[in-house]
């Protein structure tokens, strides 16, 4: 199994909660997404409405519910969170709504997982604020209408592509979050080691960002462990030496790779030649989900130039052969 702390996906609050940015003067990186926020947040505030619903995209842990809570402190409104599968029944959405007082934010995480029924109930909710619900069974069943207070939703989810083109259709401001910068994450761990107490040269903080993988999520997380390593070997300081022999000590590579990252490389060098092979194939062979694959190792190494996609399936890049220290096979001979 790998280790849980260094996967973009896996949440720790507490761990989170400390570093989280709470207003947008705070929040680094993402620099395009950000000024438009800035722009409708405003307006919305201006002309006393609730502001237009906001899906967020892209890969775990770049930001997406950090920019959900700032949006709803920004707008001076309540922030409500729960995500697509908590939502089993049409009526726990129907309860949630209800609650909302008026210009709230509601976030709902992986959005691409909620049931289609209760999906249903969120179309008229988004569009006119008004909600349809079934009384009673059978004969006696009957619908009412029930009005709600204007309120803004943002989504999340890693997987654009799932969502159903009438949700999709109903976000007004559909926002793509992007890795970051090493210079953007070079700030956040500056930024975060400050906020532990722990100082750290620029060359330290350089190291770090190096290896989180484009994820702010991940830099906090490595931080946190450098941290470790600071108070008990290097009198509470981080230096490059330091950060860089405790991130080597964790297993994260020079190109902040972790081990699931470098068992997928490694399989298509070793098992499949460099590829192509496909996805269905990978998840089968290093027991991952296709889910896991496609959103939280992919992303990065395509990115990276670390892999390819092709129509028959994913292929390592000359990249890839020198970062794992093997010799590409040789194009066979005319
Ligand atoms: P997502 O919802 O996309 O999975 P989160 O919003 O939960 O990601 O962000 C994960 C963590 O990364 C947050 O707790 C926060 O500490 C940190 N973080 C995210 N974006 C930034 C940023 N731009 N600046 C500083 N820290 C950030």
């Amino acid at each position: 199994q790998p280790d849980p702390t260094l996967r973009p996906e896996a949440r720790a609050e507490d761990a989170d909660r400390a570093l989280r940015p709470q207003v947008l003067g705070e929040f680094i990186g993402q620099e395009e997404a950000r000024a438009n926020l800035r722009i409708f947040i405003e307006s919305a505030k201006q002309r006393e409405e609730a502001m237009d619903h906001v899906l967020f995209h892209g890969p775990p842990g770049l930001g997406k519910t950090t920019l959900a809570q700032i949006m709803a402190r920004e707008l001076g409104v309540n922030f409500k969170m729960t995500s697509g599968p908590v939502l089993a029944r049409a009526g726990d959405l129907a309860a949630i709504l209800t609650n909302l007082e008026a210009r709230d934010v509601l976030f709902i995480d992986e959005i691409h997982r909620m049931n289609p029924v209760v999906e249903e109930v969120l179309y008229p909710a988004m569009e006119d604020f008004e909600l349809d619900l079934v009384i009673g069974e059978g004969p006696a069943a009957r619908t009412v209408r029930i009005e709600l207070q204007p309120f803004t939703l943002v989504g999340a989810t890693t997987r654009l592509g799932l969502l159903t083109t009438p949700l999709r259709d109903r976000f007004g401001i559909p926002t793509r979050l992007q890795f970051y910068t090493i210079a953007e994450l070079h700030e956040i761990v500056t930024r975060g080691a400050r906020l532990l107490g722990i100082p750290t040269d620029p060359e330290g903080a350089y190291e770090i960002a190096k290896r989180a993988r484009g994820t702010p999520r991940i830099a906090g997380r490595l931080l946190r462990r450098v941290v470790d390593f600071a108070v008990v070997e290097g009198g509470g300081k981080i230096s490059k030496a330091l950060a860089d022999n405790a991130l080597t000590r964790l297993g994260v590579d020079l190109l902040g790779l972790d081990g699931a990252d470098r068992r997928y490389l490694s399989m298509i060098a070793e098992n499949f030649n460099g590829g192509p092979v496909g996805v269905e194939t990978m998840a089968a062979a290093l027991s991952e989900s296709r889910d896991a694959i496609e959103d939280v190792i992919e992303p990065y190494l395509l990115q990276q130039g670390l892999i390819q996609r092709t129509p028959r399936g994913r292929m390592i890049t000359q990249k890839t052969w020198a970062h794992l220290g093997l010799n590409a096979p040789q194009p066979p001979d005319q």
